[in-house]
This record gives structure tokens, sequence and C-alpha cells, in this order.
């Protein structure tokens, strides 16, 4: 039955992953390039990956794991999908970069935009973060305005103006905003809590004529999944309208992710701006910003607003984009998804419920978050911190039985098309056992 190495607490190692870390902490600080990976919030050494295939991870110990990280988001098909696999390889024979255009541009250009309702045009840049940046600068750049409204617990990468209150991997390591950020570029940044109109309210009357954009995440998942009323992003979206200010969705790890049109589709709301990543480099450093055809045509070289990237719109990266797009919009791909993810939250939840454990898996589409407590979360504030050391038990007993959560209690789950009901019954009785010792010790 079991065709795959996973571990058991009895047979569980990190040998080789320890060794490599050590190494690793010699060359980079903290042995990582992105600090979440560091480990620093869970048990034990971060373990090192050799390969992935489908919905599974292969350390360098030899042990198998049903992979619930997928990168953080990008992997919505799993490791080495065929399709993205084969037209990458395809590609990259043929040159890795040319710092010119290229047909690629066109062909993800014309699949993204044929099948997208609330955007004419796209830029693509490198990553989400540069996606993000680039956006601020255009909603500035169009509006002449300098603030920015963001909401306390939504994360937009590492833009300088962004970083606080963050989450991520800010919330992560209990600090709130990050060193090395004048105080003058923090000032231009005004933080309300989520899912309160009044403070929105009170801040775009309070900054009138100043604030350029209000930015969320629709779907805000990096400070856990605090799903957000419909009421609430609808008001926000009739507010900015009323004040003249652009409204960001910042679709980063939404986008594509519950659906092709992302939130904005699945809320039927229309923001000013757009940005993306994640999901659509299909793996590959991507990012993407995107609007109205009137508001795009501010960027150079038609308009005045600057930004450009050596390797912007890499030939290699819009093949596994395009390859990984063209997947997501098969007949009845999202239906399947969230309802294999309902359906997996929902045994857990059952389990919880029916022992009465203090636990909760709220999820929309494919992503879902294992949260310590039965209260419904919407903001940032509502999350007890002392309640991670329940997910910390978990994180390292699921690893021991071949189950990798990304090693922090404030970041989300995602199930790919990869995923099989077999794996994730599978997945879900190890869980289920982990729970146990949660619970029971
Ligand atoms: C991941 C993420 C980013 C940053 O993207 P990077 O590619 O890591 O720079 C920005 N915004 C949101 C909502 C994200 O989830």
């Amino acid at each position: 039955m079991n065709q795959h190495p996973y571990p058991t607490p009895e047979t569980f190692t990190r040998a080789r992953s320890a060794e490599l870390f050590e190494t690793a902490k010699t060359y980079f600080p903290g042995g990582v390039h992105s600090p979440v990976r560091a480990f620093k919030s869970v048990q034990g050494p971060p373990v090192f990956f050799e390969r992935g295939e489908g919905c599974h991870l292969f350390d360098v110990d030899g042990q198998a794991y049903v992979d619930f990280c997928g990168s953080w988001g990008p992997l919505i098909l799993g490791h080495v999908h065929p399709a993205v696999v084969d037209r990458v390889q395809e590609t990259v024979a043929k040159g890795m970069s040319f710092g010119a255009p290229t047909p690629h541009d066109n062909l993800i250009g014309q699949l993204v935009l044929d099948h997208h309702r609330f955007i004419e045009m796209i830029r693509f840049v490198s990553s989400g973060t540069e996606a993000v940046m680039s956006a601020l600068r255009l909603a500035r750049g169009v509006t002449g305005k300098s603030k920015v409204i963001k909401f306390e617990g939504c994360y937009h990468g590492h833009v300088d103006s962004l970083l606080v209150k963050a989450g991520s991997g800010l919330v992560t390591f209990g600090i709130s905003t990050s060193a090395g950020i004048p105080e003058s570029f923090a000032a231009e940044t005004i933080v309300v809590p989520l899912g309160d109109p009044e403070a929105l309210e009170a801040a775009l009357k309070q900054h009138a004529g100043e604030v350029a954009c209000v930015i969320i995440e629709p779907i805000p998942a990096n400070n856990g999944l605090l799903l957000q009323q419909i009421e609430f992003l609808q008001f926000l979206r009739d507010k900015t309208r009323e004040f003249g200010v652009l409204l960001i969705f910042d679709e980063v790890i939404s986008g594509f992710r519950v659906g092709f049109e992302g939130a904005a589709g699945l809320y039927n709301i229309q923001p000013d701006i757009l940005t993306f990543g994640k999901i659509i480099g299909g793996g590959m450093p991507v990012g993407a910003y995107a609007a109205s055809k009137e508001i795009m045509e501010q960027v150079a070289p038609v308009g005045p607003v600057y930004q450009a990237g050596t390797l912007s719109a890499n030939p290699v990266a819009m093949a596994a984009g395009f390859a990984t797009l063209t997947e997501l919009l098969k007949p009845g791909f999202y239906a399947a998804l969230e309802e294999k993810t309902a359906r997996f939250t929902g045994r857990l939840q059952t389990y919880c419920d029916q022992k009465g454990y203090e636990a909760t898996f709220p999820h929309v589409g494919s992503i879902f978050w294992p949260t310590f407590t039965r209260e419904i979360i919407r903001k940032s504030a509502e999350i007890d911190d002392s309640r991670m050391r329940f997910f910390k038990v978990m994180h390292l007993e699921c690893l021991k039985r071949g189950v990798y959560f990304g090693p922090s209690g404030y970041e989300v789950g995602f199930v790919s098309a990869a995923h099989t009901e077999a794996d994730l019954d599978f997945a879900a009785s190890q869980i289920e056992a982990s729970l146990d010792l949660v619970f029971q010790g």
C-alpha cells in the first residue's frame, strides 16, 4: 500500500538535512534565502529536498512527504507536471534569455487577458514583490498622490513601505515592521484593521486628497487565512471610488488559485490594479501587474511611470506559466480541486469535532489553514499567538509521518491537482494522529 518511502515516528531522520543546514549557515544568513525556510518557529533543522513528483516531496534522507506547502503557492499542478516540464525543456533548449520580445510574451498575454474579465493589459516582472512595488508606483503616478492604505496582517512582499504590520515571515518571528525602513517611507503607509469599515472610512477621510491607493489581499492568506466578508470588500470598492482612490487587489497568492479570475472573479469585484505572482509563473520566478488599458498605458515606454527588468518575461518562465495556466482552463479544473479540498478539510473538522479538539480548518478553493481555535478569525489581532505552540507540535509529528506543511502556523496550506484521494486520505490519517498527540500528549 505504501509505495512511497514515508517516514514513521520510529524511522524519521534529518541526519543529512541537518548536516547540509550546518554548512549552509556558514554561507548564508540563517542558512537560508527566505527567513521562514529556516524552521525557527517549528522544531529541528529544515528539511532539504532533492526532488518533487506530483504531490510528493523527497528529502535528502530518502523520505517522502505529501506536500501541502507547494512552494508557498505556485505549484497548483504539483511538482513536474509533464505538460509544464515538456514546454520548459523545449523552450530552454532554444535559449534562456534574450532581453528582447519573444512569441511567448504574446501567448501568455492572450491566454490571461482572454480569460480574465477584470484586466485589459498586463506587464510581467520577476516576483510578486516586484509586481506590488510597480503597482504602487503606477497608482502614485496615475493619481499624483503619495499615501497608501494597507491592512494589518496583509503581506505584499518585502516592499519597503509595506513592511509595516505585514504578516508572513514578520509575524512568524514576532516583529511587526522590518528594520531598515526609513520612518519617512513608513509614514507614507497608513495601516487599518481588516474587516473594519469605520476604520477604513475614517482613514480615507483623515487623509483625503493624499491617498493614491488602498491595497488589500482580497483573500488574506499570509497571516493565517483571514477570510473577509464580501460586504466588506464591496464597501472597500465603493468607498475608494467615492474618495477617488485606486483599489489594488494583491492577488499574488489568490490569483489563478481560487479560480482563473482569482478573488476578483470569486467576489465579482472590479479593482483598479491587480498584482499576480506564484501560480502565474508555474514554479518559475514571475510576477505581473495588470489593469485597464487606460491605467496600464501610464507605464513606460507609453507613459511616464518607469518600470523595467533585465529578465522580465523571461521565455523559460513564460513557458512554465503558459503551460500551467493552460491546464487551469480545462473544464472542471477548479471545481474538482475545491471539492477535494472541502472533503479533506471536512474530514479533519469532523475528526476534531468528535474528539472535542479545539481546531478548525477554514478553506477557500484549495487554500486551507490549520488553526487551533474554534473562533472564526477575520483579523490578525484575533489570532492567539500562544496557540502556535500547538502548531509546533503538529508540524513535527506530521513531518515524522510524511506530511509536509510550511514551517509556520501563520502560513496556509495548499491542495494541488496532483493530490489524489488516496494521498489526501493518507495525509488526513497522519494529521489526525498528530492532532491526537497535540491534544492528548
Ligand atoms: C507571496 C506574496 C507576495 C510576494 O511575492 P514574492 O514572489 O515572494 O516576492 C506579495 N503579495 C502576496 C499576497 C503574496 O502572497
